[in-house]
C-alpha cells in the first residue's frame, strides 16, 4: 500500500465540487463521480460554488437523476468560485465541520492548479480528498492532458482558421492571443495545428526581430496572410506584439491586427475527447476512494488514468514539449 492509502471507515457518503476557472468537461466528471459513486452503493452530494459553498455549507444530496442532461453542456452545473477564505486555516476548518455535519467521508475536487493546492491543504488537515485535474491551462503536473484542454484547443483552432480567411482577403498579419496563464500549451498546439507563422510562449524567449523577419519574408514570398499565435502569459503577448509592430511599422512595411480570444475558449460544449476524459477521471476518483487512496490527483499519463500524490504535484511546473516547439519552428 502506498503512503497515501489509509484506513477509512466504510465509505458511505462522498461529495463533489468544482473550483477555480471552469473547464469544458467538468459536467462529465461530476456526472461520472455521482453515477460511479451510486454504483458502489454510496450516497453522493454536490457542493455549490466550489470552496465558498463548502464554507457556507451548500452541500446537498445529488443523485443519478440530478446529473442527467448535463454531459453536453460547457461550464459546471455546480457553479464555481474563487474563495479567499479557504486559504485560511479557519476557513478550511469550517469547511471540514460542514462536511462532517453531513457525514461526508470523502471529497472530490475538480479543478486546476490553485484548486488542487486547496485540496492539498485540506488533505493535510486530515480530510480525505481526491482531486481531478481539470483546467484549460494544462499546467498541472501529474497529468499530460487536463480536462477541458481539448475543447479550448479546438475553439482556438477554429478561430485561427477563420482569421486566416479574413487575413488573406486583406493581406494582413493577425495576432491571436490564446489563454493558458503561464503555460504555452494551447498556443503551441493551436499554432501548430493552425499553421501559424510564429508562436510565442512563456516558456521560451522570443527573438522579436527574428519573428518580424519571418513575417516580412512570408510577405516577400507572396503569402497572403500571416498569423502569430501568442500565449497570454508570454512576454510578447498580443499587447506587447501590437506595440512593437506599431512602433516599427515604417521599417517593417506592414501592420497587424490583434484578436484576444479570452473566455470564449472556455465556454464551448465539451468535445467528445473531454466528455470521455471527464467520465474516465470521475471513475478514477471513485476507484481511488474505494481503495482508500487520498491526498492524490487523478490525471492522465501516457493515456492511462493514474493517481499522483498532491505532495508531488503542487509547486511543480510542467515543461513544454521541446520537440513540438522545434517542429513548429520548422513548419512555420
Ligand atoms: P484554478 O483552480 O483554476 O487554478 P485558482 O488559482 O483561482 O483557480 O484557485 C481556486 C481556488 O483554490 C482559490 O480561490 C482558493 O479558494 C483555492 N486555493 C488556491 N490556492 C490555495 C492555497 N494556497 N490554499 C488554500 N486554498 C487555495
Amino acid at each position: 500500500m502506498s503512503e497515501n492509502c489509509y484506513e477509512v471507515n466504510m465509505i458511505q457518503r462522498i461529495a463533489v465540487l468544482t473550483s477555480g476557472g471552469d473547464a469544458p468537461g467538468m459536467n462529465a466528471a461530476i456526472r461520472s463521480v455521482v453515477r460511479c459513486g451510486v454504483n458502489k452503493g454510496w450516497m453522493t452530494y454536490g457542493v455549490r460554488n466550489g470552496y465558498q459553498g463548502l464554507i457556507d455549507g451548500l452541500i446537498e444530496p445529488m443523485g443519478t437523476r440530478e446529473v442527467g442532461g448535463i454531459l453536453q453542456r460547457g461550464g459546471t452545473m455546480l457553479g464555481s468560485a474563487r474563495c479567499e477564505d479557504f486559504k485560511t486555516f479557519e476557513g478550511r476548518e469550517r469547511a471540514i465541520r460542514n462536511l462532517n455535519q453531513k457525514g461526508v467521508d470523502a471529497l472530490v475536487v475538480i479543478g486546476g492548479n490553485g484548486s488542487q493546492t486547496g485540496s492539498y491543504e485540506l488533505s493535510k488537515m486530515g480530510f480525505p480528498v481526491v482531486g481531478i485535474a481539470s483546467t484549460i491551462d494544462n499546467d498541472l503536473f501529474g497529468s499530460d492532458i487536463t480536462l477541458g484542454v481539448d475543447t479550448a484547443l479546438n475553439i482556438a483552432l477554429e478561430a485561427i482558421d477563420r482569421l486566416k480567411v479574413t487575413a488573406s482577403s486583406h493581406q494582413r498579419a493577425f495576432i491571436v492571443e490564446v489563454m493558458g496563464r503561464n503555460c504555452g500549451y494551447i498556443a503551441l498546439m493551436s499554432g501548430l495545428a493552425g499553421g501559424a507563422e510564429a508562436i510565442t510562449v512563456p516558456e521560451r524567449e522570443t527573438d522579436i526581430e527574428e519573428l518580424a523577419e519571418t513575417l516580412r519574408l512570408a510577405y516577400e514570398h507572396g503569402k497572403s496572410h500571416a498569423i502569430i499565435v501568442a500565449a497570454e502569459g508570454a512576454k510578447y503577448n498580443a499587447a506587447a506584439l501590437t506595440e512593437y509592430f506599431k512602433d516599427n511599422r515604417e521599417r517593417l512595411g506592414f501592420s497587424v491586427r490583434s484578436t484576444i480570444l479570452g473566455h470564449v475558449q472556455r465556454g464551448g460544449g465539451p468535445t467528445a475527447a473531454d466528455r470521455v476524459l471527464g467520465s474516465k477521471l470521475g471513475l478514477g476518483a471513485v476507484e481511488a476512494i474505494e481503495r482508500g487512496e487520498f491526498g492524490v490527483l487523478v490525471g492522465t499519463i501516457d493515456n492511462h488514468i493514474v493517481t499522483t500524490p498532491f505532495a508531488d504535484v503542487i509547486g511543480k511546473s510542467k515543461p513544454l514539449d521541446e520537440e513540438l516547439l522545434k517542429l513548429a519552428k520548422i513548419l512555420d
